[in-house]
């Protein structure tokens, strides 16, 4: 049996989806109705997109993601990466109209379509690696 989760563990334990409250709280700059609309606005769209993400170590494995001491691996394509002790898949780079950041989330699990654990996705690595060293 594997030390790391498999997607289908990881989705049946429900993990939380990540939120503003995660990465800090906007606030307003004055209390004027107008600072606080757009406030509200802002942290609907962040929570709108973080929900694709879930908070905290890595899902698969524990390892924190982020910091200096963390296990995240940059991968081929810009902000996307995975854990280096599992290859649970991660965001490092976050970008919309009211966030840019560089901070590790994990996907959610209900977005992965595989993940280590099963055979599918380590022949898909496998084949990833072969590609990129060619
Ligand atoms: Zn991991």
């Amino acid at each position: 049996m594997s030390e790391f989760k498999t997607i289908r563990e990881l989705r049946e334990a429900q993990l939380p989806r990540a939120t503003i409250d995660d990465i800090g709280k906007l606030s307003a700059t004055n209390d004027t109705d107008e600072a606080a609309k757009i406030v509200a606005e802002a942290t609907e769209e962040i929570n709108r997109y973080l929900a694709s993400f879930t908070p905290g170590p890595c899902p698969g494995c524990g390892a924190e993601l982020g910091g200096i001491f963390g296990s995240f691996q940059w991968g081929i394509c810009t902000g996307e990466g995975a854990c280096a002790r599992c290859e649970y898949p991660a965001r490092g780079q976050h970008a919309s109209k009211y966030l840019t950041g560089s901070f590790v989330l994990p996907y959610h699990p209900d977005l992965l379509a595989a993940y280590s654990g099963s055979p599918d996705f380590e022949e898909s690595r496998q084949l990833e690696r072969r590609i990129s060293s060619e």
